[in-house]
């Protein structure tokens, strides 16, 4: 019986699986390192939570125009000395974020 053999053998010839590896290793240089921005992305949400916790735990920092000596000090005379403006003389300023700690009296 030929022409039941002729249609098997074409099947076997066009059935055959395509030996192509589906699952390649993750390919660095493709697509111009997509991944690497989602990890960017990903640390930085990761800083941005982290901060906000910290920021809520310690809502001062020290001063950083007086360095925490909470006194401005005069470039041509140096014994010369004023309060710092930026944290009034109290040598310590909000941080960036953080709401003022007696807001709500
Ligand atoms: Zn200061």
């Amino acid at each position: 019986m030929l022409p039941s053999l002729i249609p098997a053998a074409v099947r076997t010839v066009t059935a055959a699986p395509s030996p192509t590896p589906s699952h390649s290793p993750p390919a660095a240089g493709h697509g111009g390192g997509g991944g690497l921005w989602l990890l960017l992305l990903l640390a930085g949400f990761i800083w941005l939570i982290a901060h906000l916790i910290s920021v809520r735990l310690h809502p001062l920092r020290t001063c950083r125009a007086c360095n925490g000596t909470g006194l401005h000090r005069g470039h041509l005379f140096t014994g010369a000395v004023r309060a710092c403006r930026r944290c009034g003389g109290t040598r310590r300023e909000l941080r960036p974020g953080a709401r003022a700690p007696d807001r709500h009296h």
